[in-house]
C-alpha cells in the first residue's frame, strides 16, 4: 500500500514497481482507446492510465462505467509519463466502490456552497485544498502541545459536563445529568484554575460550548479552545511574552512543516512577526476607535472596531498583532483581577490580523474579594462550592489565557469564513452531520 504522495516523492524507488493505491475517481477522460483516471488520496494526486492492448479488455470496460468520487483500490506498475507528477500507473487489478451517479455536492467545489460542502463533508475532504486546512490545523494544536511541553507544562483535561456555569450569563446550554441540572462548559476555566493550585503549568486542548445566537462568521456554538493557565505571577507580563513565544512556535512549524499545505492552498503560510507585539490599553484602543467614528456598543469592542485598529497598527507598527490591556471589570469575568482601588483590571485580548483570537489575564486569587466579585456580577456565591471554597487553602496569584484554535486557524489561512476550519461545525442551525 502506498499513498500518492510518497509515489510522487520517491518516484525513482517506486517506478517499474507494482503498487497499491487506494483513493477516489476525481475526473475521468477517455481519449479514442485510452482511458485516464485522475485519483486523490489524502497526500496527492496522479493519474492511472487504461489503454486498450495494454490493458486486458474487461479491465478497459470497468473503467469505462466508473462514476466520479468512487472508491478505488488499484493495483498496478508505475512508470514514467508526462504528468503533473511525472508518472502514472498502469492497472492490473482494479476494485471500485461505486457511487450514486449523481453527487449532491461538486467534487472540486466550484460550484457547491459551504452549507451544502458542510453537509456532505466525507466528500467534501477528498479536495486536496480542503484537506490541507485540516492539516493546518492539527499542525497548529501539535505546535501548541509541544511548545507548552518544551515549557514544563503539564496536559491535563477537564470536565466539559459540571454544576457549575463559568462565566455566568444565559450563553450556556444546559444539560440534563440524572435528576441534577449541569452546563456544558464555556471554557475550562474554573478548572483549570484549580489544578494550576498544585501543578503550576497546565495547559488543555478542548471544546467550549456557547449557546449564543450568534450568525457571524467568527462564532460558533462549540469552538476548541487552547488553554494555559499559570501560578505565582505578579503581574500580566509573563503571559503576553508567552503567547508571543507560543505563536512564533506555530508560525515556525507552519512554515517548515506546513509549507506544503499552504503550496496546495496557494497561500503563503504566515510571516514571523516581530515581538514584542504592540500594546495599548482598552481606553488608547476606544480613543482610536471613537476618532475614526465607529459607534461602540457598550464597553466591549466591535467588529468594526477591531478591524479599525488592525489598519492603526499595520500602518504604525508595521505589525499584524496587537494586544489591548487593562479592560474594565464591566466587561470581563467574576474572576478577573482588578487593579487596586480600580475599576479596571489586569487583562489583556490578542488582535490577530484585526480579530480576537485570544483573551487573558490575572486572576483574583483572594477568597473574599473573589467572593465579593462574585456579588458585583450577579452571581450567587454558594452556586460555586468547592471552586470558591478552594481559594481558602494557600491559593497561589496565577493568571492565563485562551486561544481560539479554530479563529487561529482561520487567521493564519485568511480565510472568510470559521466554519471553513471545522469539520463539522455547530450554531444556531447546524446540529448536524
Ligand atoms: P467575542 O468577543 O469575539 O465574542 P469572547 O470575548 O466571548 O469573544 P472569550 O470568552 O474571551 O471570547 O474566549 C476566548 C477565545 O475563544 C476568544 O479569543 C476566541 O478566540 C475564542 N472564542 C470565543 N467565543 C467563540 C465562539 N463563539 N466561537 C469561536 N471562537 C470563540
Amino acid at each position: 500500500m502506498v499513498y500518492i504522495k510518497d509515489d510522487i516523492e520517491s518516484l525513482d524507488k517506486k517506478l517499474g514497481r507494482e503498487v497499491r493505491v487506494c483513493g477516489w475517481v476525481l475526473r475521468q477522460r477517455i481519449v479514442g482507446k485510452i482511458i485516464f483516471w485522475r485519483i486523490v488520496d489524502s497526500t496527492g494526486e496522479t493519474q492511472v492510465i487504461f489503454k486498450r492492448g495494454e490493458i486486458p479488455d474487461d479491465l478497459f470496460e470497468k473503467a469505462k462505467k466508473v462514476t466520479l468520487m468512487s472508491a478505488v483500490e488499484i493495483r498496478g506498475i508505475v512508470r514514467p509519463a508526462k504528468t503533473k507528477g511525472g508518472k502514472e500507473i498502469v492497472p492490473k487489478e482494479v476494485t471500485i466502490i461505486p457511487t450514486d451517479p449523481i453527487l449532491p455536492i461538486d467534487p472540486l467545489n466550484r460550484t457547491s456552497t459551504l452549507s451544502q460542502r458542510l453537509n456532505y463533508r466525507s466528500i467534501d475532504l477528498r479536495d486536496p485544498k480542503i484537506s490541507s486546512i485540516f492539516h493546518i490545523r492539527s499542525l497548529i494544536a501539535q505546535a501548541f502541545r509541544e511548545y507548552l511541553l518544551s515549557q514544563g507544562f503539564v496536559e491535563i483535561h477537564t470536565p466539559a459536563i459540571s454544576i457549575y456555569s463559568a462565566e455566568g450569563g444565559a450563553d450556556v446550554f444546559e444539560v440534563k445529568y440524572f435528576d441534577k441540572t449541569a452546563y456544558l462548559r464555556q471554557s475550562p476555566q474554573l478548572y483549570k484554575q484549580l489544578a494550576v493550585s498544585g501543578l503550576e503549568r497546565v495547559f488543555e486542548i478542548g471544546p467550549a460550548f456557547r449557546a449564543e445566537k450568534h450568525w457571524t462568521i467568527r462564532h460558533l456554538c462549540e469552538f476548541t479552545s487552547m488553554d494555559i493557565e499559570v501560578a505565582w505571577i505578579n503581574d500580566i507580563q509573563p503571559l503576553l511574552e508567552l503567547a508571543e513565544e507560543t505563536i512564533k512556535y506555530i508560525f515556525e512549524k507552519l512554515r517548515s512543516e506546513g509549507k506544503k499545505y499552504f503550496d496546495i492552498l496557494e497561500k503563503e503560510p504566515p510571516s514571523m512577526p516581530t515581538t514584542p507585539f504592540p500594546v495599548m490599553t482598552w481606553k488608547e484602543a476606544i480613543a482610536i476607535i471613537k476618532d475614526r467614528g465607529i459607534p461602540m456598543e457598550g464597553k466591549d469592542i466591535p467588529p468594526a472596531g477591531e478591524r479599525v485598529l488592525y489598519e492603526y497598527v499595520k500602518k504604525r507598527y508595521d505589525s499584524e498583532f496587537l494586544w489591548i490591556v487593562d479592560w474594565p471589570f464591566e466587561v470581563r469575568p467574576f474572576y478577573a483581577m482588578k487593579y487596586p482601588n480600580s475599576e479596571t483590571t489586569q487583562s489583556m485580548d490578542l488582535l490577530y490580523r484585526g480579530l480576537e483570537i485570544l483573551t487573558g489575564g490575572k486572576r483574583e486569587h483572594r477568597y473574599e474579594i473573589l467572593k465579593k466579585q462574585m456579588l458585583q456580577k450577579k452571581l450567587r456565591p454558594d452556586f460555586f462550592g468547592y471552586y470558591l471554597e478552594a481559594f481558602k487553602y494557600g491559593f497561589p496569584p496565577h493568571g492565563g489565557w485562551a486561544i481560539g484554535l479554530d479563529r487561529l486557524t482561520m487567521q493564519v489561512l485568511q480565510l472568510d469564513n470559521i466554519r471553513e476550519v471545522v469539520l463539522f461545525p455547530r450554531d444556531p442551525g447546524r446540529l448536524e452531520p
